[in-house]
Protein backbone atom coordinates (compact mmCIF):
# COMPACT_ATOMS: atom_id res chain seq x y z
CA UNK A 1 0.00 0.00 0.00
CA UNK A 2 0.93 3.45 -0.78
CA UNK A 3 -0.44 5.24 2.48
CA UNK A 4 -2.26 3.72 5.42
CA UNK A 5 -4.16 6.30 5.67
CA UNK A 6 -7.90 5.35 4.03
CA UNK A 7 -8.67 8.78 2.42
CA UNK A 8 -5.11 8.51 0.53
CA UNK A 9 -6.45 5.63 -0.98
CA UNK A 10 -8.68 4.23 -3.67
CA UNK A 11 -11.30 2.08 -2.94
CA UNK A 12 -9.70 -0.98 -5.09
CA UNK A 13 -6.42 -0.32 -2.81
CA UNK A 14 -9.09 -0.84 0.33
CA UNK A 15 -10.90 -3.78 -0.88
CA UNK A 16 -7.47 -5.22 -1.89
CA UNK A 17 -6.45 -5.16 1.89
CA UNK A 18 -9.62 -6.39 2.72
CA UNK A 19 -8.76 -9.92 1.12
CA UNK A 20 -6.11 -10.51 3.36
CA UNK A 21 -6.66 -8.40 6.64
CA UNK A 22 -10.14 -6.35 8.16
CA UNK A 23 -8.68 -4.65 10.92
CA UNK A 24 -8.36 -1.07 10.64
CA UNK A 25 -6.94 2.40 13.81
CA UNK A 26 -9.61 4.93 14.42
CA UNK A 27 -7.50 7.82 15.42
CA UNK A 28 -9.74 10.51 17.97
CA UNK A 29 -8.89 13.55 19.01
CA UNK A 30 -9.93 16.80 20.02
CA UNK A 31 -9.76 20.88 19.01
CA UNK A 32 -8.95 22.49 22.36
CA UNK A 33 -6.79 25.00 23.91
CA UNK A 34 -3.41 23.55 25.18
CA UNK A 35 -1.94 26.92 26.79
CA UNK A 36 0.31 29.58 25.74
CA UNK A 37 2.89 26.76 23.59
CA UNK A 38 0.31 23.81 22.18
CA UNK A 39 -1.65 24.43 19.00
CA UNK A 40 -5.71 24.04 19.49
CA UNK A 41 -5.07 20.41 17.58
CA UNK A 42 -2.27 18.80 20.26
CA UNK A 43 -4.33 15.56 21.02
CA UNK A 44 -5.24 14.89 17.48
CA UNK A 45 -1.57 15.05 16.43
CA UNK A 46 -0.95 12.84 19.01
CA UNK A 47 -3.43 10.37 18.14
CA UNK A 48 -2.39 10.55 14.12
CA UNK A 49 1.01 9.63 15.17
CA UNK A 50 0.76 6.50 17.08
CA UNK A 51 -1.66 5.06 14.69
CA UNK A 52 -0.05 5.91 11.66
CA UNK A 53 3.31 4.83 12.80
CA UNK A 54 1.40 1.45 14.88
CA UNK A 55 -0.09 1.60 11.05
CA UNK A 56 3.15 0.92 9.04
CA UNK A 57 4.92 -0.98 11.53
CA UNK A 58 1.85 -3.78 11.63
CA UNK A 59 0.77 -2.87 8.31
CA UNK A 60 -2.85 -1.81 8.55
CA UNK A 61 -4.50 0.71 7.85
CA UNK A 62 -6.02 3.85 9.42
CA UNK A 63 -9.00 6.03 9.58
CA UNK A 64 -9.20 9.86 9.07
CA UNK A 65 -9.15 11.15 12.22
CA UNK A 66 -11.59 13.08 14.16
CA UNK A 67 -10.76 16.21 14.96
CA UNK A 68 -13.10 17.22 17.68
CA UNK A 69 -14.11 15.23 21.40
CA UNK A 70 -15.23 15.73 24.43
CA UNK A 71 -14.09 19.49 25.60
CA UNK A 72 -16.82 21.43 27.44
CA UNK A 73 -14.60 22.50 30.20
CA UNK A 74 -12.28 24.04 27.71
CA UNK A 75 -14.57 26.20 26.07
CA UNK A 76 -13.44 29.68 27.66
CA UNK A 77 -10.52 29.63 25.63
CA UNK A 78 -11.21 30.32 22.01
CA UNK A 79 -10.79 27.95 18.83
CA UNK A 80 -12.47 25.52 21.32
CA UNK A 81 -14.86 23.25 19.41
CA UNK A 82 -16.77 20.41 22.07
CA UNK A 83 -19.08 17.75 21.36
CA UNK A 84 -20.94 16.78 23.64
CA UNK A 85 -20.81 13.11 24.55
CA UNK A 86 -23.88 12.24 22.88
CA UNK A 87 -22.77 13.08 19.51
CA UNK A 88 -19.10 11.82 19.78
CA UNK A 89 -20.77 8.42 20.56
CA UNK A 90 -23.44 8.68 17.61
CA UNK A 91 -20.02 10.09 15.12
CA UNK A 92 -18.25 6.94 16.38
CA UNK A 93 -21.14 4.36 15.71
CA UNK A 94 -21.78 6.20 12.30
CA UNK A 95 -17.92 5.48 11.68
CA UNK A 96 -17.93 1.55 12.83
CA UNK A 97 -21.11 0.95 11.24
CA UNK A 98 -19.86 1.90 8.01
CA UNK A 99 -16.32 -0.01 8.04
CA UNK A 100 -18.29 -2.88 8.84
CA UNK A 101 -20.86 -2.78 6.36
CA UNK A 102 -18.04 -2.87 3.67
CA UNK A 103 -15.80 -5.49 5.41
CA UNK A 104 -13.77 -4.42 8.51
CA UNK A 105 -14.39 -6.65 11.61
CA UNK A 106 -11.58 -5.34 14.24
CA UNK A 107 -11.50 -2.10 15.38
CA UNK A 108 -8.87 -0.04 17.40
CA UNK A 109 -9.54 3.72 18.59
CA UNK A 110 -6.26 5.47 19.37
CA UNK A 111 -7.98 8.28 21.30
CA UNK A 112 -5.49 11.15 21.81
CA UNK A 113 -7.36 13.43 24.24
CA UNK A 114 -7.23 11.10 27.50
CA UNK A 115 -9.82 11.21 30.11
CA UNK A 116 -12.44 13.55 28.50
CA UNK A 117 -13.01 11.30 25.59
CA UNK A 118 -13.06 7.49 26.97
CA UNK A 119 -16.30 8.10 28.39
CA UNK A 120 -17.97 8.93 25.23
CA UNK A 121 -15.71 5.81 23.66
CA UNK A 122 -16.37 3.73 26.11
CA UNK A 123 -19.98 3.93 25.95
CA UNK A 124 -20.18 3.77 22.06
CA UNK A 125 -17.87 0.40 22.10
CA UNK A 126 -19.41 -1.64 24.47
CA UNK A 127 -22.81 -0.60 22.85
CA UNK A 128 -21.80 -1.39 19.53
CA UNK A 129 -20.24 -4.83 21.01
CA UNK A 130 -22.95 -5.72 23.13
CA UNK A 131 -26.17 -4.86 21.30
CA UNK A 132 -25.69 -3.76 17.22
CA UNK A 133 -22.77 -5.74 16.03
CA UNK A 134 -21.28 -8.92 18.48
CA UNK A 135 -19.45 -10.54 15.84
CA UNK A 136 -16.74 -7.69 15.72
CA UNK A 137 -13.66 -7.02 17.67
CA UNK A 138 -13.44 -3.40 19.06
CA UNK A 139 -10.56 -2.02 20.81
CA UNK A 140 -9.65 1.56 22.93
CA UNK A 141 -6.72 2.84 24.08
CA UNK A 142 -5.17 6.16 24.86
CA UNK A 143 -1.83 7.53 26.24
CA UNK A 144 -2.95 7.05 29.26
CA UNK A 145 -2.31 3.14 29.19
CA UNK A 146 0.05 2.88 26.11
CA UNK A 147 2.65 5.11 27.76
CA UNK A 148 4.10 2.35 29.98
CA UNK A 149 7.83 4.35 30.34
CA UNK A 150 6.18 7.91 31.12
CA UNK A 151 7.16 7.95 34.36
CA UNK A 152 10.44 7.46 33.34
CA UNK A 153 10.73 10.34 30.43
CA UNK A 154 9.48 12.61 32.24
CA UNK A 155 10.44 14.92 35.23
CA UNK A 156 7.51 17.10 35.86
CA UNK A 157 3.32 16.42 37.33
CA UNK A 158 1.27 16.37 34.59
CA UNK A 159 -2.56 17.50 33.91
CA UNK A 160 -2.83 19.42 30.89
CA UNK A 161 -0.46 20.76 27.98
CA UNK A 162 2.17 19.69 30.15
CA UNK A 163 6.33 18.13 29.05
CA UNK A 164 4.70 15.08 27.60
CA UNK A 165 1.95 16.07 25.56
CA UNK A 166 4.08 19.33 24.34
CA UNK A 167 6.94 17.09 23.80
CA UNK A 168 5.25 14.72 21.91
CA UNK A 169 3.58 17.38 19.04
CA UNK A 170 7.41 18.94 19.31
CA UNK A 171 8.97 16.11 18.27
CA UNK A 172 6.44 15.02 15.61
CA UNK A 173 5.50 18.78 14.24
CA UNK A 174 8.35 20.96 15.33
CA UNK A 175 6.97 24.38 13.58
CA UNK A 176 3.65 24.19 15.88
CA UNK A 177 4.94 24.46 19.45
CA UNK A 178 5.45 28.03 20.52
CA UNK A 179 8.97 27.39 22.59
CA UNK A 180 9.28 30.58 24.00
CA UNK A 181 5.87 30.11 25.43
CA UNK A 182 6.57 27.04 27.48
CA UNK A 183 5.06 27.23 30.79
CA UNK A 184 6.89 27.32 34.22
CA UNK A 185 3.92 26.97 36.67
CA UNK A 186 1.77 23.91 37.62
CA UNK A 187 -1.65 24.50 38.39
CA UNK A 188 -2.01 23.55 42.06
CA UNK A 189 -4.93 21.23 41.71
CA UNK A 190 -4.77 20.04 44.88
CA UNK A 191 -5.65 23.40 46.64
CA UNK A 192 -8.93 23.35 44.26
CA UNK A 193 -9.97 19.99 45.02
CA UNK A 194 -8.24 18.28 47.64
CA UNK A 195 -5.74 15.64 47.60
CA UNK A 196 -8.77 13.17 45.46
CA UNK A 197 -7.69 14.59 42.39
CA UNK A 198 -5.56 12.68 39.71
CA UNK A 199 -2.71 15.31 39.65
CA UNK A 200 -0.36 13.59 37.92
CA UNK A 201 -2.40 12.00 34.80
CA UNK A 202 0.72 9.37 34.36
CA UNK A 203 1.48 8.66 38.00
CA UNK A 204 0.64 6.27 40.69
CA UNK A 205 -0.40 8.08 43.47
CA UNK A 206 -3.50 7.39 46.33
CA UNK A 207 -6.74 7.18 46.54
CA UNK A 208 -8.82 9.32 44.25
CA UNK A 209 -11.80 10.36 43.38
CA UNK A 210 -13.11 12.17 40.60
CA UNK A 211 -14.39 15.84 41.15
CA UNK A 212 -15.80 17.52 38.21
CA UNK A 213 -15.36 21.32 36.87
CA UNK A 214 -16.98 23.71 34.26
CA UNK A 215 -15.50 25.65 31.56
CA UNK A 216 -16.37 28.92 34.10
CA UNK A 217 -14.32 27.23 37.25
CA UNK A 218 -11.48 26.23 34.71
CA UNK A 219 -10.76 30.00 33.45
CA UNK A 220 -10.66 30.94 36.66
CA UNK A 221 -8.15 28.05 38.34
CA UNK A 222 -6.06 28.20 34.91
CA UNK A 223 -6.26 31.43 33.38
CA UNK A 224 -3.48 30.59 30.45
CA UNK A 225 -5.02 26.99 29.82
CA UNK A 226 -1.92 25.46 31.10
CA UNK A 227 -2.71 23.36 34.19
CA UNK A 228 1.16 21.89 34.00
CA UNK A 229 4.89 23.05 33.43
CA UNK A 230 6.07 22.43 30.09
CA UNK A 231 9.28 23.85 30.74
CA UNK A 232 11.05 20.85 30.49
CA UNK A 233 9.71 19.34 26.86
CA UNK A 234 12.23 18.33 24.06
CA UNK A 235 11.23 16.63 20.88
CA UNK A 236 13.86 13.67 21.98
CA UNK A 237 11.43 13.34 24.96
CA UNK A 238 8.69 13.13 22.17
CA UNK A 239 10.39 10.60 20.24
CA UNK A 240 10.86 8.57 23.64
CA UNK A 241 6.92 8.97 24.79
CA UNK A 242 5.95 7.96 21.01
CA UNK A 243 8.11 5.37 20.51
CA UNK A 244 7.08 3.59 23.40
CA UNK A 245 3.33 4.26 22.93
CA UNK A 246 3.75 2.92 19.35
CA UNK A 247 5.86 -0.27 20.06
CA UNK A 248 3.58 -1.12 22.96
CA UNK A 249 0.26 -0.82 20.45
CA UNK A 250 2.12 -2.96 17.76
CA UNK A 251 2.81 -5.88 20.01
CA UNK A 252 -1.47 -5.65 21.14
CA UNK A 253 -2.23 -4.93 17.03
CA UNK A 254 -0.39 -8.50 16.89
CA UNK A 255 -2.15 -10.60 19.34
CA UNK A 256 -5.72 -8.62 18.11
CA UNK A 257 -5.26 -9.47 14.31
CA UNK A 258 -5.14 -13.37 15.11
CA UNK A 259 -8.20 -15.21 14.49
CA UNK A 260 -9.02 -16.68 18.68
CA UNK A 261 -8.29 -12.94 20.24
CA UNK A 262 -10.95 -10.93 21.73
CA UNK A 263 -13.57 -13.68 22.47
CA UNK A 264 -14.34 -13.67 18.06
ZN1 LIG B 1 -4.52 17.28 25.51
Amino acid sequence: MKSVWINELTWMDIAEYLEKDDLVIIPIGSTEQHGPSGPMGVDTYAAMAIAEDAAKEAGVLVTPPLWYGDSPHHLNFPGTISLLPETLIAVVKDIVRSLERNGFGKFVIVNGHKGANLAALTVACKSLKQYELPHIQIALTDPLFLATRAGEIKDTVEHHAGELEISHVWYKHPHLIKTSELTKENIDLKTEFSDYIKEDLFGKEGVKVEVFWNNEEQKEFAPTGSFSASIKASPEKGREYHENMVENLVQFIHWFRKPSSGGA
